[in-house]
């Protein structure tokens, strides 16, 4: 018998793969450019092969990219620019807050923020925001926050 063939993005696993719920996609070119975007290897993008998954949908021509849920070639996400990822960087802070300090659960804390952003639930993933969405998440997580804080 020969072994499996090592997986890769182009020999995912398939339970990794019906594990997904609600997957995106691939990005074939890109929102902000046009450019065509590839499958490479992160370290590509990071300068060192970065996790147990170091696959990643890259524009070069702009430098926008996303990664992708382990041993699949789901997309985590939209493929993000510079300020994309700066906007979901800052609006998840406030948000991680709200189950890290124990105020709600993580379910709980998706579920309040979908409610105030007025999106269904499945489509509450900072991966999937946009600058604009993630500067209203940033918004509401910070006011839920206020409220719930002791
Ligand atoms: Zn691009």
């Amino acid at each position: 018998m020969s072994a499996p063939a090592k997986k890769t993005p182009w020999n995912p696993s398939r339970k990794a793969m019906a594990r997904v719920s609600n997957p995106l996609p691939a990005p074939e070119q890109c929102p902000y450019c046009g450019g065509p975007v590839q499958i490479v290897n992160n370290g590509e993008i990071y300068g060192r092969v970065y996790g147990e998954w170091p696959w990643a949908y890259l524009c070069r021509p702009c430098d926008a990219y996303v990664g992708m849920h382990p041993f699949t070639h789901i997309p985590l996400g939209t493929l993000a620019d510079r300020e994309t990822r700066e906007a979901r960087k800052s609006a998840k802070a406030p948000f991680e807050a709200l189950h890290r300090s124990r105020l709600m659960d993580r379910d709980t804390a998706y579920r309040l923020l979908a409610e105030r952003l007025g999106i269904p639930q499945a489509e509450c993933h900072f991966g999937w925001f946009d600058p604009d969405l993630c500067a209203r998440a940033k918004q509401a997580a910070e006011s839920i926050l206020r409220e719930y804080l002791p």
